[in-house]
């Protein structure tokens, strides 16, 4: 089988990893997403993965409580962590070889992130999970995916959401007329505000021509099926 996507970066929010609950770990959820990447993973294909954390904490609730935003986005890096170790696991027990990279070090938890070091890792078959985003404030896991993917030349970002099919004109949960488009550029997303990512991740991506697809991480195979070319979601690039 051939595959449209040779390296790709696969952007996890916290909330695909909560479940139905929406807040935390949900270990069997992990573990039906790692079968899913396994299945990727025996095409052959180069898999990083880019960990959010919005399941256990973000910055921006923290600061709208009082707290100072910075020191409430290290507390959402950290989240990351938890997040990643997480996946990690799951895929190791599904016989997968990972290694994840911090942008903060902790070296007694993992690797500290070194862009050669990720590459050959993915080289060898192993698949990297980046945690802790950028390793600053004021950015987001979804930046960090566009990073992550312009530092070490992947095909593709595939922006797994939970139970969203692709992107949409409008939310198709309260307009009925919402219609949902195949593809779109990166200046259409800022244009028409389709908030499918922050505008800093999304200029970075436009930048960087670097190509996206918003696809729904609940139908089993999705991933397999959007690595091996299937139109499914939402294209958009550069
Ligand atoms: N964060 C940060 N810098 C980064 C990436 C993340 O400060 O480069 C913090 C920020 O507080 C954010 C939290 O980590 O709210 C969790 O990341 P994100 O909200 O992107 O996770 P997701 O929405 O994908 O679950």
């Amino acid at each position: 089988m051939t595959v449209k996507y040779q390296r790709v970066v696969l952007k996890l929010s916290g909330e695909a990893l909560a479940g139905d609950k929406g807040f935390g770990i949900n270990p069997p959820v992990i573990a039906e997403i790692a079968e899913q990447i396994k299945k990727v993973h025996q095409l052959g294909v180069e898999i990083a993965i880019v960990c959010g954390g919005g399941n256990i904490w973000r910055g921006e609730t923290g600061a709208e409580m009082g707290m100072d935003r910075a020191q409430a986005d290290y507390i959402g890096m950290l989240a990351t962590v938890m997040n990643g170790l997480a996946l990690q696991d799951a895929l190791e027990t599904v016989g997968v070889p990972t290694r994840v990279q911090t942008s903060i070090e902790m070296r007694q938890v993992a690797e500290p992130y070194i862009r050669r070091k990720a590459i050959r890792h993915l080289e060898k078959g192993r698949v990297v999970i980046f945690s802790c985003g950028t390793g600053s404030p004021y950015f987001s896991t979804d930046t960090t995916s566009v990073l992550r993917a312009a530092e070490i030349n992947a095909d593709v970002i595939l922006m797994a959401k939970n139970g969203v099919d692709g992107v949409y004109s409008a939310d198709p949960l309260k307009d009925p007329q919402a219609v949902k488009y195949d593809e779109l550029t990166q200046l259409e997303v800022i244009n028409k505000q389709l908030g499918i990512m922050d505008s800093t991740a999304s200029s970075l991506s436009m930048d960087n021509d670097i190509p996206l697809v918003v696809f729904n991480l609940n139908k089993t195979d999705n991933i397999v099926r959007v690595v091996e070319g299937e139109q499914i979601g939402t294209t958009i690039t550069g």
